[in-house]
């Protein structure tokens, strides 16, 4: 088990759609513990699989942060079936350090998600889990939340970002 490097805004590999996970194997529970590492090492909530460089439908939550083995989530294949509600509040990204920007999300989501054996269970989110199952899932499909703001503050954003990078 080892923190993998994240790969960050700008990395066209972040912008792919990811493969479903297919037949489950010791590399993809590696990858899994790697995941939870690389969350920990870099003091996020959650990590995708693309965020490592590995196109698959796969990611980890952990809202305690190592703390509580109770909270690990590990998503596999999916997919959000039902939201309610929305919310207001500041979002950030491994992949975008630095960048804390206010975003409107549901503020409750239900994910029916896929575990290791092929059986399907259902993660059901609230207020900050609701915030990282929406994010970690958009990773999957190559969004980054910067994309939901329109081009004038995404530019604004990514001055900002180079210039940190900069500094
Ligand atoms: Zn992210």
């Amino acid at each position: 088990m080892a923190a993998r490097t994240v790969i960050t805004w700008g990395d066209p590999r972040l912008k792919l759609n990811s493969a479903d996970v297919g037949e489950w194997t010791p590399e993809l529970e590696t990858l899994v513990a790697d995941l939870f590492d690389t969350a920990i090492a870099e003091e996020g909530l959650g990590v995708a699989a693309p965020q490592v460089g590995v196109n698959l439908n796969l990611a980890v939550i952990d809202l305690s942060c190592g703390q509580d083995p109770a909270q690990k989530i590990v998503l596999i294949n999916p997919e959000i079936v039902r939201e309610e509600g929305s919310q207001s509040s500041s979002e950030g990204c491994l992949s975008i350090p630095g960048i804390h920007e206010v975003l409107e999300r549901p503020q409750h989501v239900w994910v029916k998600s896929r575990r290791p054996d092929g059986t399907w269970h259902e993660v059901e989110g609230e207020d900050l889990l609701a915030r990282a199952l929406c994010h970690e899932i958009d990773h999957l499909r190559g969004r980054l939340f910067v994309e939901y703001f329109g081009p004038v503050k995404r530019q604004v954003i990514q001055r900002k970002y180079q210039k940190q990078k900069k500094a």
